[in-house]
Protein backbone atom coordinates (compact mmCIF):
# COMPACT_ATOMS: atom_id res chain seq x y z
CA UNK A 1 0.00 0.00 0.00
CA UNK A 2 1.27 3.17 -1.21
CA UNK A 3 0.21 6.07 1.08
CA UNK A 4 1.16 9.72 1.82
CA UNK A 5 0.08 12.80 4.01
CA UNK A 6 -0.45 15.89 2.73
CA UNK A 7 -1.22 18.84 5.38
CA UNK A 8 -2.31 22.53 3.95
CA UNK A 9 -1.60 25.56 5.59
CA UNK A 10 -0.21 29.18 5.33
CA UNK A 11 0.44 29.13 8.96
CA UNK A 12 2.31 25.60 8.55
CA UNK A 13 4.76 26.70 5.68
CA UNK A 14 5.45 30.16 7.44
CA UNK A 15 6.50 28.24 10.42
CA UNK A 16 4.16 29.92 12.93
CA UNK A 17 2.90 26.30 13.79
CA UNK A 18 4.26 22.87 13.53
CA UNK A 19 2.95 20.24 11.46
CA UNK A 20 1.80 18.00 13.82
CA UNK A 21 -1.04 17.01 12.45
CA UNK A 22 1.18 14.70 9.68
CA UNK A 23 3.10 12.97 12.37
CA UNK A 24 0.16 11.78 14.41
CA UNK A 25 -1.66 10.49 11.15
CA UNK A 26 1.80 8.76 10.30
CA UNK A 27 2.13 6.92 13.52
CA UNK A 28 -1.19 5.79 13.25
CA UNK A 29 -1.08 4.62 9.96
CA UNK A 30 1.95 2.10 11.04
CA UNK A 31 0.91 1.41 14.48
CA UNK A 32 -2.69 0.75 13.79
CA UNK A 33 -2.48 -0.57 9.80
CA UNK A 34 1.66 -1.92 9.55
CA UNK A 35 1.30 1.30 6.64
CA UNK A 36 4.73 2.94 6.26
CA UNK A 37 3.79 6.24 4.66
CA UNK A 38 6.32 7.00 1.50
CA UNK A 39 6.46 10.77 2.51
CA UNK A 40 4.76 13.78 4.24
CA UNK A 41 4.00 17.41 2.16
CA UNK A 42 3.21 20.34 3.03
CA UNK A 43 1.72 23.27 1.17
CA UNK A 44 0.21 26.51 1.64
CA UNK A 45 -3.71 27.33 1.40
CA UNK A 46 -3.61 29.21 -2.33
CA UNK A 47 -6.08 27.26 -4.47
CA UNK A 48 -3.46 26.68 -7.06
CA UNK A 49 -1.14 25.45 -4.55
CA UNK A 50 -3.65 22.84 -2.79
CA UNK A 51 -4.55 21.76 -6.27
CA UNK A 52 -1.31 20.69 -7.38
CA UNK A 53 0.10 19.33 -4.70
CA UNK A 54 -3.74 17.06 -4.58
CA UNK A 55 -2.81 15.65 -7.80
CA UNK A 56 1.54 14.69 -7.13
CA UNK A 57 0.35 13.47 -3.85
CA UNK A 58 -2.24 11.10 -5.56
CA UNK A 59 -0.12 9.89 -8.40
CA UNK A 60 1.02 6.82 -7.88
CA UNK A 61 -0.50 5.90 -4.68
CA UNK A 62 -3.18 3.73 -3.26
CA UNK A 63 -4.05 6.23 -0.43
CA UNK A 64 -3.80 10.07 0.35
CA UNK A 65 -5.05 11.34 3.63
CA UNK A 66 -5.46 15.44 3.69
CA UNK A 67 -5.22 17.50 6.62
CA UNK A 68 -6.70 21.10 6.84
CA UNK A 69 -8.35 23.42 4.77
CA UNK A 70 -11.47 22.78 5.55
CA UNK A 71 -12.63 25.36 7.42
CA UNK A 72 -15.44 28.02 6.61
CA UNK A 73 -12.84 30.87 6.10
CA UNK A 74 -11.73 32.50 2.30
CA UNK A 75 -8.35 30.45 3.22
CA UNK A 76 -9.97 27.19 4.03
CA UNK A 77 -9.45 25.53 -0.05
CA UNK A 78 -9.29 22.26 -0.18
CA UNK A 79 -13.12 21.37 -1.53
CA UNK A 80 -12.87 24.40 -4.05
CA UNK A 81 -9.75 22.72 -4.83
CA UNK A 82 -11.03 18.93 -5.83
CA UNK A 83 -13.80 20.87 -7.25
CA UNK A 84 -11.89 23.06 -9.91
CA UNK A 85 -9.50 19.63 -10.18
CA UNK A 86 -12.45 17.44 -11.42
CA UNK A 87 -14.66 20.30 -12.42
CA UNK A 88 -17.59 19.44 -10.82
CA UNK A 89 -20.09 21.64 -8.61
CA UNK A 90 -19.77 21.81 -4.80
CA UNK A 91 -22.77 21.85 -3.10
CA UNK A 92 -23.70 21.76 0.57
CA UNK A 93 -24.52 18.59 2.30
CA UNK A 94 -28.48 19.03 3.12
CA UNK A 95 -28.41 17.49 6.18
CA UNK A 96 -24.74 18.90 7.34
CA UNK A 97 -26.07 22.45 7.02
CA UNK A 98 -29.63 22.12 8.47
CA UNK A 99 -27.44 20.75 11.74
CA UNK A 100 -25.34 23.44 11.51
CA UNK A 101 -27.73 26.39 11.20
CA UNK A 102 -29.55 24.62 14.13
CA UNK A 103 -26.22 24.62 16.05
CA UNK A 104 -26.08 28.48 15.24
CA UNK A 105 -29.29 29.35 16.29
CA UNK A 106 -28.84 27.52 19.34
CA UNK A 107 -25.56 29.62 20.35
CA UNK A 108 -27.33 32.93 19.06
CA UNK A 109 -25.58 33.51 16.44
CA UNK A 110 -26.77 35.01 13.36
CA UNK A 111 -26.15 33.31 10.10
CA UNK A 112 -23.77 34.02 7.21
CA UNK A 113 -23.34 32.56 4.20
CA UNK A 114 -19.97 31.90 4.61
CA UNK A 115 -20.82 29.47 7.32
CA UNK A 116 -21.75 27.48 4.46
CA UNK A 117 -18.38 26.59 3.41
CA UNK A 118 -17.70 23.97 5.81
CA UNK A 119 -20.43 21.81 5.14
CA UNK A 120 -20.01 21.55 1.24
CA UNK A 121 -18.97 18.62 -0.48
CA UNK A 122 -17.66 18.29 -3.98
CA UNK A 123 -19.77 16.34 -6.81
CA UNK A 124 -18.27 12.84 -6.48
CA UNK A 125 -17.55 12.69 -3.08
CA UNK A 126 -18.66 11.58 0.28
CA UNK A 127 -19.65 13.64 3.33
CA UNK A 128 -17.44 12.35 6.81
CA UNK A 129 -19.23 13.58 9.68
CA UNK A 130 -17.22 15.26 12.00
CA UNK A 131 -17.76 14.18 15.83
CA UNK A 132 -16.54 17.56 17.47
CA UNK A 133 -16.92 20.25 14.83
CA UNK A 134 -18.69 21.97 12.43
CA UNK A 135 -16.40 21.18 8.96
CA UNK A 136 -17.49 18.30 7.35
CA UNK A 137 -14.61 15.83 6.09
CA UNK A 138 -14.85 14.23 2.49
CA UNK A 139 -13.69 10.73 0.87
CA UNK A 140 -13.06 10.09 -2.60
CA UNK A 141 -11.02 9.35 -5.52
CA UNK A 142 -8.52 11.03 -7.54
CA UNK A 143 -8.19 8.69 -10.14
CA UNK A 144 -6.76 4.88 -8.15
CA UNK A 145 -5.66 6.83 -5.50
CA UNK A 146 -8.39 6.92 -2.47
CA UNK A 147 -8.67 10.36 -0.95
CA UNK A 148 -9.88 11.52 2.82
CA UNK A 149 -9.47 15.28 3.61
CA UNK A 150 -9.91 16.18 7.69
CA UNK A 151 -10.23 19.55 9.33
CA UNK A 152 -6.89 20.94 10.34
CA UNK A 153 -7.83 21.14 14.37
CA UNK A 154 -6.02 18.17 15.94
CA UNK A 155 -8.84 17.30 17.71
CA UNK A 156 -11.13 17.06 15.14
CA UNK A 157 -8.71 15.58 12.78
CA UNK A 158 -8.20 12.67 15.08
CA UNK A 159 -11.57 12.24 16.25
CA UNK A 160 -12.62 12.07 12.28
CA UNK A 161 -9.84 9.75 11.64
CA UNK A 162 -10.58 7.47 14.56
CA UNK A 163 -14.33 7.17 13.44
CA UNK A 164 -14.48 7.54 10.10
CA UNK A 165 -11.36 6.72 8.36
CA UNK A 166 -9.23 3.90 10.00
CA UNK A 167 -12.52 1.52 9.87
CA UNK A 168 -12.15 2.09 5.97
CA UNK A 169 -8.27 1.93 6.05
CA UNK A 170 -7.22 -2.50 5.34
CA UNK A 171 -4.22 -3.76 6.88
CA UNK A 172 -1.57 -3.72 4.92
CA UNK A 173 -0.39 -7.62 5.52
CA UNK A 174 0.16 -8.97 8.88
CA UNK A 175 2.99 -6.47 10.92
CA UNK A 176 3.93 -6.42 14.35
CA UNK A 177 5.57 -3.83 16.35
CA UNK A 178 7.28 -2.90 19.81
CA UNK A 179 9.01 0.40 21.40
CA UNK A 180 11.55 -0.01 23.99
CA UNK A 181 12.36 3.02 26.33
CA UNK A 182 16.74 3.46 26.66
CA UNK A 183 17.85 5.95 29.31
CA UNK A 184 21.26 6.96 30.96
CA UNK A 185 22.99 6.51 27.93
CA UNK A 186 23.50 8.57 24.61
CA UNK A 187 21.64 7.91 21.65
CA UNK A 188 25.30 7.46 20.16
CA UNK A 189 25.99 4.73 22.23
CA UNK A 190 22.49 3.05 21.96
CA UNK A 191 22.68 3.08 18.64
CA UNK A 192 26.44 1.56 18.48
CA UNK A 193 24.56 -1.44 20.86
CA UNK A 194 22.35 -2.20 18.62
CA UNK A 195 23.81 -1.66 15.49
CA UNK A 196 23.95 -5.20 14.44
CA UNK A 197 19.85 -5.02 15.06
CA UNK A 198 19.84 -2.19 12.71
CA UNK A 199 21.64 -3.60 9.57
CA UNK A 200 18.99 -6.14 9.20
CA UNK A 201 16.21 -4.60 7.03
CA UNK A 202 13.60 -6.77 8.47
CA UNK A 203 12.47 -6.32 11.31
CA UNK A 204 12.81 -2.64 10.99
CA UNK A 205 14.70 -1.00 13.95
CA UNK A 206 14.87 2.75 14.28
CA UNK A 207 15.86 4.77 17.24
CA UNK A 208 14.78 8.61 18.18
CA UNK A 209 16.39 10.75 21.32
CA UNK A 210 14.08 12.11 23.17
CA UNK A 211 14.29 14.61 26.01
CA UNK A 212 16.66 12.76 27.56
CA UNK A 213 15.61 9.10 26.54
CA UNK A 214 15.63 7.00 23.75
CA UNK A 215 13.37 5.29 21.80
CA UNK A 216 13.85 2.31 20.02
CA UNK A 217 11.10 1.28 17.74
CA UNK A 218 10.69 -2.26 15.99
CA UNK A 219 8.62 -2.52 13.37
CA UNK A 220 7.83 -6.76 11.70
CA UNK A 221 6.26 -7.06 8.54
CA UNK A 222 4.72 -10.62 6.17
CA UNK A 223 4.04 -13.59 7.91
CA UNK A 224 4.90 -14.70 11.70
CA UNK A 225 5.35 -10.72 11.88
CA UNK A 226 4.55 -11.13 15.82
CA UNK A 227 6.89 -13.79 16.90
CA UNK A 228 9.81 -12.43 14.40
CA UNK A 229 9.04 -8.46 16.42
CA UNK A 230 9.19 -9.95 20.16
CA UNK A 231 12.25 -12.17 19.57
CA UNK A 232 14.12 -8.66 18.14
CA UNK A 233 12.67 -7.26 20.61
CA UNK A 234 14.48 -9.21 23.74
CA UNK A 235 17.40 -9.32 21.54
CA UNK A 236 17.24 -5.66 21.66
CA UNK A 237 16.69 -5.86 25.29
CA UNK A 238 19.76 -8.00 26.13
CA UNK A 239 22.27 -5.69 23.97
CA UNK A 240 21.10 -2.40 25.64
CA UNK A 241 21.87 -4.25 29.37
CA UNK A 242 21.83 -1.19 31.98
CA UNK A 243 20.50 1.61 29.21
CA UNK A 244 17.70 -0.57 28.79
CA UNK A 245 14.39 1.26 31.01
CA UNK A 246 11.79 -0.32 29.61
CA UNK A 247 8.72 -1.71 27.10
CA UNK A 248 6.53 1.10 25.57
CA UNK A 249 7.39 4.56 25.24
CA UNK A 250 8.52 5.50 28.59
CA UNK A 251 9.42 9.54 29.46
CA UNK A 252 12.72 10.05 31.48
CA UNK A 253 10.32 11.06 34.66
CA UNK A 254 8.44 7.56 34.25
CA UNK A 255 12.01 5.92 33.94
CA UNK A 256 13.34 7.29 36.90
CA UNK A 257 10.18 6.90 39.01
CA UNK A 258 10.11 3.37 38.07
CA UNK A 259 13.76 2.74 39.69
CA UNK A 260 13.41 4.71 42.58
CA UNK A 261 10.18 2.14 43.31
CA UNK A 262 11.71 -0.75 42.63
CA UNK A 263 14.57 0.03 45.01
CA UNK A 264 12.27 1.39 47.89
CA UNK A 265 14.26 4.95 48.02
CA UNK A 266 12.13 8.58 48.19
CA UNK A 267 13.50 11.41 46.57
CA UNK A 268 13.86 15.26 47.18
CA UNK A 269 14.81 18.20 44.76
CA UNK A 270 16.10 21.90 45.54
CA UNK A 271 16.07 23.54 42.36
CA UNK A 272 17.38 27.62 41.70
CA UNK A 273 17.63 28.11 37.95
CA UNK A 274 15.27 25.03 36.70
CA UNK A 275 12.41 26.83 39.12
CA UNK A 276 10.38 23.73 39.75
CA UNK A 277 10.60 21.67 36.05
CA UNK A 278 12.34 18.68 38.06
CA UNK A 279 9.78 18.80 40.16
CA UNK A 280 7.30 19.18 37.88
CA UNK A 281 8.93 16.58 35.58
CA UNK A 282 8.56 14.01 38.52
CA UNK A 283 5.20 15.02 39.26
CA UNK A 284 3.58 14.22 35.40
CA UNK A 285 4.48 10.65 36.05
CA UNK A 286 1.46 9.09 37.62
CA UNK A 287 1.82 7.12 40.89
CA UNK A 288 5.21 9.59 41.61
CA UNK A 289 4.00 10.20 45.23
CA UNK A 290 5.24 6.92 46.18
CA UNK A 291 9.02 8.21 45.54
CA UNK A 292 8.91 11.40 45.35
CA UNK A 293 8.55 13.32 48.57
CA UNK A 294 9.30 17.15 47.14
CA UNK A 295 10.74 19.74 45.66
CA UNK A 296 12.15 23.29 47.20
CA UNK A 297 12.28 26.44 44.35
CA UNK A 298 15.27 28.41 46.37
CA UNK A 299 15.75 30.97 43.81
CA UNK A 300 16.62 33.88 45.49
CA UNK A 301 19.48 33.85 48.12
CA UNK A 302 17.56 33.83 51.40
CA UNK A 303 15.36 31.05 49.92
CA UNK A 304 18.13 28.96 49.38
CA UNK A 305 19.37 29.98 53.20
CA UNK A 306 16.04 29.64 55.24
CA UNK A 307 14.41 27.22 53.05
CA UNK A 308 16.91 24.29 52.34
CA UNK A 309 19.99 25.58 54.93
CA UNK A 310 22.76 26.75 51.95
CA UNK A 311 24.95 28.49 54.52
CA UNK A 312 25.26 32.26 54.06
CA UNK A 313 29.26 32.12 53.91
CA UNK A 314 28.67 29.52 50.68
CA UNK A 315 26.33 32.02 49.41
CA UNK A 316 28.65 34.54 50.30
CA UNK A 317 32.28 33.43 49.32
CA UNK A 318 31.52 30.82 46.70
CA UNK A 319 27.94 32.39 45.17
CA UNK A 320 24.84 31.01 44.39
CA UNK A 321 25.71 29.27 41.25
CA UNK A 322 28.59 26.75 42.71
CA UNK A 323 29.50 23.74 43.25
CA UNK A 324 29.29 24.35 47.40
CA UNK A 325 25.99 25.78 46.95
CA UNK A 326 24.94 23.16 44.77
CA UNK A 327 26.07 20.37 47.06
CA UNK A 328 24.34 22.07 49.87
CA UNK A 329 20.78 22.21 47.99
CA UNK A 330 20.96 18.72 47.59
CA UNK A 331 21.42 17.86 50.95
CA UNK A 332 19.65 20.31 52.38
CA UNK A 333 16.41 18.97 49.82
CA UNK A 334 17.10 15.44 50.92
CA UNK A 335 17.98 16.37 54.66
CA UNK A 336 14.82 18.94 55.21
CA UNK A 337 12.42 15.91 53.40
CA UNK A 338 13.66 12.94 54.92
CA UNK A 339 14.41 11.71 51.45
CA UNK A 340 16.95 8.92 50.58
CA UNK A 341 18.04 11.05 47.64
CA UNK A 342 18.36 14.64 47.37
CA UNK A 343 19.41 16.48 44.33
CA UNK A 344 20.36 20.43 43.74
CA UNK A 345 20.62 22.29 40.66
CA UNK A 346 21.66 26.13 40.65
CA UNK A 347 23.01 27.66 37.51
CA UNK A 348 22.83 30.56 35.34
CA UNK A 349 19.97 30.22 32.06
CA UNK A 350 20.29 33.52 30.47
CA UNK A 351 20.03 35.21 28.35
CA UNK A 352 21.92 37.81 30.88
CA UNK A 353 23.56 37.32 34.34
CA UNK A 354 26.59 35.59 32.80
CA UNK A 355 29.73 36.66 34.47
CA UNK A 356 33.59 36.09 33.98
CA UNK A 357 34.24 32.70 34.74
CA UNK A 358 30.23 31.60 35.29
CA UNK A 359 29.08 32.56 31.96
CA UNK A 360 25.50 31.82 30.47
CA UNK A 361 24.71 28.22 30.86
CA UNK A 362 26.89 27.44 33.47
CA UNK A 363 24.75 24.68 35.61
CA UNK A 364 26.31 23.06 39.08
CA UNK A 365 24.22 20.02 39.71
CA UNK A 366 24.57 18.01 42.58
CA UNK A 367 23.42 14.87 44.53
CA UNK A 368 23.36 13.80 47.91
CA UNK A 369 22.69 10.14 48.35
CA UNK A 370 23.31 7.46 51.64
CA UNK A 371 25.83 10.54 52.96
CA UNK A 372 27.80 10.89 49.90
CA UNK A 373 28.04 13.78 47.23
CA UNK A 374 28.12 13.89 43.76
CA UNK A 375 28.55 17.11 41.78
CA UNK A 376 29.01 17.73 38.06
CA UNK A 377 29.70 21.12 36.40
CA UNK A 378 28.25 21.46 33.14
CA UNK A 379 27.73 24.00 30.83
CA UNK A 380 24.47 24.10 28.53
CA UNK A 381 24.39 25.83 25.54
CA UNK A 382 20.76 27.17 23.75
CA UNK A 383 18.31 29.62 24.96
CA UNK A 384 16.76 29.92 29.04
CA UNK A 385 14.61 26.98 28.48
CA UNK A 386 17.12 25.23 26.47
CA UNK A 387 19.17 25.60 29.06
CA UNK A 388 16.91 25.16 32.09
CA UNK A 389 15.49 21.80 30.40
CA UNK A 390 18.88 19.77 30.04
CA UNK A 391 19.76 20.84 33.48
CA UNK A 392 16.43 18.60 34.61
CA UNK A 393 17.42 16.04 31.95
CA UNK A 394 21.41 15.92 33.29
CA UNK A 395 20.03 15.73 37.06
CA UNK A 396 17.56 12.76 36.26
CA UNK A 397 20.41 11.09 34.49
CA UNK A 398 22.59 11.68 37.47
CA UNK A 399 20.12 9.89 39.69
CA UNK A 400 19.82 6.84 37.32
CA UNK A 401 23.37 6.46 37.50
CA UNK A 402 23.50 6.46 41.32
CA UNK A 403 21.06 4.08 41.33
CA UNK A 404 23.20 1.66 39.07
CA UNK A 405 26.02 2.49 41.31
CA UNK A 406 27.55 4.90 38.89
CA UNK A 407 29.23 8.22 39.59
CA UNK A 408 27.42 10.95 37.97
CA UNK A 409 30.46 12.45 37.59
CA UNK A 410 31.31 9.78 34.38
CA UNK A 411 28.86 11.65 31.73
P1 LIG B 1 -10.40 23.18 9.63
O1 LIG B 1 -10.57 22.41 8.40
O2 LIG B 1 -10.80 22.45 10.86
O3 LIG B 1 -10.97 24.57 9.59
P2 LIG B 1 -8.17 24.43 8.85
O4 LIG B 1 -6.77 24.16 8.51
O5 LIG B 1 -9.03 24.74 7.73
O6 LIG B 1 -8.84 23.33 9.68
P3 LIG B 1 -7.24 26.61 10.31
O7 LIG B 1 -8.03 27.73 10.84
O8 LIG B 1 -6.28 26.83 9.22
O9 LIG B 1 -8.30 25.58 9.89
O10 LIG B 1 -6.48 25.84 11.51
C1 LIG B 1 -7.18 25.57 12.66
C2 LIG B 1 -6.23 25.24 13.79
O11 LIG B 1 -5.62 23.98 13.55
C3 LIG B 1 -5.09 26.22 13.93
O12 LIG B 1 -4.88 26.47 15.31
C4 LIG B 1 -3.93 25.53 13.33
O13 LIG B 1 -2.75 25.95 13.95
C5 LIG B 1 -4.23 24.06 13.61
N1 LIG B 1 -3.63 23.22 12.57
C6 LIG B 1 -3.95 23.23 11.25
N2 LIG B 1 -3.21 22.33 10.57
C7 LIG B 1 -2.39 21.73 11.48
C8 LIG B 1 -1.38 20.71 11.40
N3 LIG B 1 -1.08 20.11 10.23
N4 LIG B 1 -0.74 20.34 12.53
C9 LIG B 1 -1.06 20.95 13.70
N5 LIG B 1 -1.99 21.91 13.85
C10 LIG B 1 -2.67 22.31 12.75
MG1 LIG C 1 -5.79 26.03 7.43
Amino acid sequence: MKAFILAVGDELISGAVADTDSSWLAGKLLEERGIRVEGIRVCGDALEEVRGALETCALGRDLLLVTGGLGPTEDDRVREALAAFFSVPLEADGEALERLKARIRERGIAWSESMARQVRVPKGFRPLANPVGQALGLEGRIGECRVFALPGVPSEMKAMFQAQVLPRIPYAGEHASFVLTAAGEPEALVGEKLRGLMEKKEPLVGVTAQAGVVRVRILARGDGAEARARAAAEEARRALGEAFAGFGALTLGDVVVRRLEERGLTLAVAESCTGGLLASTLVEVPGASRVFLGGFVAYANQAKEAWVGVPREVLESKGAVSREAALALARGAAQRAGADLGAGITGIAGPGGGVPGKPVGTVHLAWFFRGEEHHQACRFSGDRSDVRGAAVRRSLWGILDLLCRRSPERI
